[in-house]
C-alpha cells in the first residue's frame, strides 16, 4: 500500500527533544519559567516592535484579546465571514452579536468595499461595532492599506486573527503585527507548533500586561489569592513554550518548504483549464501553510468533491476550505454584508497537502491524480 499523505503534518527537526528534558529537569513545567520568556522574546522579535504574551491557544488569545478592547454583552464585532469559527466563537462567549463581511477574490479575505458599506449602513443605525476581526486566511495577508484605512476613519480598533500567517508579510511588515491587536495560533498543524497554544500581540504595554494578569486566573501581585476581577486559565505553559522555541528556530525552512510545496503544484496544474492557484498581490509575501486548488467544474469537467474522492481513493489526504461563517447554523440569525463571493470559493476550492517536509515524489504523486482526472474527463468530452 502506498504511503498515507497527510494535509499538514507537524515537524520536529530542530531542538524541540533537548528543550523539552530541559524544562523536565526543572520544577517550572507550568506556565511562568525560562522557556516561556525566551519563547515570548522569540516572537516578540518576529514581530518587532511589538510585544507578545504567550497563550494556550489562538482561540483564547481572541478572546482575551476581544475582552481587552471593551467587548461587551450586547456589542456588535465585524469578522470576515471566509475563516474557521475560532475567528468568531468568541464573539459569542462575550455576548456580542458577530456581524460577518464577505471576502474580496484576490486574496479571499475581508473585502474592503463590503466593509465600507457594512459601516456606513450600521453607523446609521448606532450599530458600530466595537472592533473588526480580520484574518489571513491559509497565509495570505489581506487588504491591509485599505482595511486600516475605513477602520481609522471610524476609529474602530483591528483585531488581526494570523493564526494561519505566521512569517507571512505585507509591504515587509509581518503578518501578526497589523492591528491593534493580533493574535498567533500553534496548534498542531499551523506553521510552527506547541501541540496547543497561541499568542496575543501588541505594542500597548498596559493592555499586555493585563491580558497577563486575566490569563492567570487575574490574580493580583500580592503573597496571597487576592482577586479584584473574574480571570481566565489562558497561559502557556513552559513545556509547550520549550517546543515553540524550538520551531521558532526553524521557522524560515517550514516557510521555505511550503512555498515550495506551492510552486509545484501551480507550476504542474496551474496551466490547465478550469484549475487556478492562488497569486500574491504586489507586496504581499504569503507563507503558503496550506496550498489550495480552485476548480472551476464546467471548464475543468471534474469538481471539488470528485477531486476530494480521488485523493483520498489514492491515500490523499485534502480538506475542504473553511465553510464560510455567515453559512453556518451556529452563527444564523446574525447580520451578514457582502455578495457570493466566499461562498463561490467555498464551492469550488479544496486544500491540497502542504507539509513543509513533502517530498517532491509525494507531490507528483498529488499531481498525478489531479492531471488523471483532467485527462479522464477530457477524453469524455
Ligand atoms: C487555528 C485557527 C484559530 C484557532 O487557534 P487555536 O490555537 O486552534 O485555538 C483561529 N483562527 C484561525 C483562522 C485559525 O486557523
Amino acid at each position: 500500500m502506498l504511503n498515507p499523505i497527510l494535509l499538514s503534518a507537524p515537524s520536529f527537526e530542530g531542538n524541540e527533544e533537548l528543550y523539552i528534558s530541559k524544562v523536565l529537569a526543572t520544577p517550572y513545567i507550568a506556565a511562568g519559567g525560562d522557556f516561556l520568556n525566551e519563547f515570548e522574546l522569540a516572537l516578540a522579535n518576529h514581530v518587532h516592535p511589538k510585544k507578545v504574551v504567550g497563550l494556550n491557544s489562538g482561540t483564547s488569545a481572541i478572546h482575551l484579546g476581544l475582552k481587552l478592547l471593551g467587548v461587551q454583552p450586547g456589542d456588535h464585532v465585524i469578522c470576515q465571514s471566509f475563516t474557521f469559527c475560532a475567528s468568531a466563537n468568541p464573539i459569542v462567549y462575550l455576548g456580542a452579536n458577530p456581524i460577518f463581511i464577505d471576502s474580496e477574490p484576490q486574496t479571499w479575505n475581508m473585502c474592503p468595499d463590503a466593509l465600507q458599506s457594512a459601516l456606513i449602513q450600521l453607523d446609521k443605525k448606532g450599530e458600530l461595532p466595537k472592533a473588526i476581526i480580520v484574518v489571513d486566511l491559509f497565509g495570505m495577508p489581506a487588504k491591509y492599506d485599505e482595511i486600516l484605512d475605513i477602520a481609522r476613519n471610524y476609529g474602530i480598533p483591528v483585531l488581526e486573527d494570523a493564526a494561519e500567517s505566521m512569517g507571512s508579510s505585507y509591504k515587509n511588515q509581518p503578518c501578526g503585527s497589523f492591528g491593534d491587536l493580533g493574535v498567533f495560533s500553534f496548534n498542531g498543524n499551523k506553521i510552527i507548533t506547541t501541540g496547543g497554544g497561541g499568542a496575543l500581540i501588541s505594542n500597548d504595554m498596559e493592555l499586555l500586561n493585563r491580558s497577563r494578569k486575566l490569563a492567570s486566573q487575574a490574580r493580583e501581585e500580592v503573597h496571597y489569592f487576592e482577586h479584584t476581577e473574574i480571570g481566565y486559565n489562558y497561559r502557556l505553559g513552559n513545556i509547550q513554550a520549550a517546543i515553540g522555541k524550538a520551531q521558532i528556530e526553524g521557522i524560515k525552512e517550514k516557510i521555505a518548504g511550503r512555498r515550495h510545496v506551492f510552486l509545484r503544484y501551480q507550476k504542474a496544474l496551474g496551466g490547465l483549464s478550469g484549475i487556478s492557484f492562488l497569486d500574491e498581490p504586489e507586496g504581499a509575501f504569503s507563507n503558503r501553510w496550506l496550498t489550495t486548488i480552485r476548480i472551476n467544474p464546467s471548464l475543468a469537467g471534474f469538481d471539488k468533491d470528485r477531486l476530494r474522492l480521488s485523493l483520498q481513493e489514492n491515500h490523499i489526504e485534502s480538506r475542504f476550505v473553511w465553510k464560510p461563517l455567515h453559512l453556518q447554523k451556529s452563527f444564523q440569525g446574525f447580520k451578514y454584508f457582502g455578495g457570493e463571493i466566499a461562498a463561490n470559493i467555498f464551492d469550488q476550492s479544496l486544500c491540497l497537502p502542504s507539509s513543509p517536509q513533502l517530498q517532491d515524489e509525494e507531490i507528483e504523486r498529488v499531481v498525478s491524480v489531479i492531471r488523471n482526472l483532467v485527462d479522464k474527463s477530457k477524453s469524455h468530452v
